[in-house]
């Protein structure tokens, strides 16, 4: 149960040089005013963290996962690949937690610039949908921690779920979708498909995907 995890009381709170030594040597959090910018929800094995590290070497980012062993094996494997690259992946970790009860505890309004939402569990049977992480209570929320111009990135092999996630989107009056052209011409888009575990193996089974990649905007009154 939650009880067994830490829970930083405000996003003043979360142990950066912990996360992120190489950027923050002291314990005192403040060395370096960098903050994490990018959030990997129910990362899994941790696939499109460990791709994105990489292609964004100087932004801090970091994957919420509920299961424990899960987050122990992506805690290792991020430790495994700084000492055989010492020079990156030191801006990329993970946290254990349940990220339906705790994102106000990690990021300050208008933090984030990128959320990732990729094959999140369907919970299929009505009453399970308030389960759901994309839902539109939880999306006020992604919505105050997201900066104006930040993105949503959505993706699963649930049609069903697909299409809830983007009418949740949709509806809701601080996204909006990104234009064709736009998620063309987005590098990350290109990742959703694939980076992740739960991607490849549907990839390897020939699934079908869908996707909902939306911005957070100001409202025009
Ligand atoms: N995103 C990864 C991928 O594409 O390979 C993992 C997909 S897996 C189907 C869904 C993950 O979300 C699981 O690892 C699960 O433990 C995690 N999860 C479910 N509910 C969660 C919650 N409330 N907070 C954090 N992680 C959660």
């Amino acid at each position: 149960s939650d009880s067994h995890f830490p829970v930083p009381i405000s996003p003043h709170h979360v142990n950066h040089s912990l996360h992120y030594p190489h950027f923050f040597p002291n314990s005192n959090s403040d060395s370096d005013s960098r903050k994490i910018e990018f959030a990997d929800i129910g990362c899994g094995f941790g696939g499109l963290l460990i791709s994105l590290a990489t292609l964004f070497p100087n932004t801090l980012m970091i994957g919420m996962e509920l299961r424990d062993k899960v987050t122990e094996y992506v805690k290792e494997r991020i430790l495994a690949l700084r000492i055989s690259n010492p020079t990156q992946y030191q801006n990329v970790s993970v946290v254990r937690t349940n990220s339906m009860k705790y994102i106000p505890n990690y990021f300050q309004k208008s933090q984030l610039s990128k959320m990732f939402f990729l094959f999140p569990d369907p919970h299929f049977k009505e009453k399970n949908h308030r389960r759901r992480v994309i839902s539109p209570f939880l999306l006020d929320e992604y919505a105050y921690v997201i900066k104006d111009g930040g993105i949503i990135y959505t993706i699963t092999d649930v049609e069903e779920l697909g299409e809830w996630m983007k009418s949740c989107l949709e509806n809701h009056p601080l996204f909006e979708g990104l234009s064709d052209e736009e998620l063309e011409a987005d590098p990350v888009v290109k990742l959703l498909s694939c980076a992740t575990e739960e991607g490849q193996k549907v990839e390897r089974n020939g699934g079908q995907t869908f996707r909902a990649v939306y911005r957070r905007i100001v409202p025009t009154v």
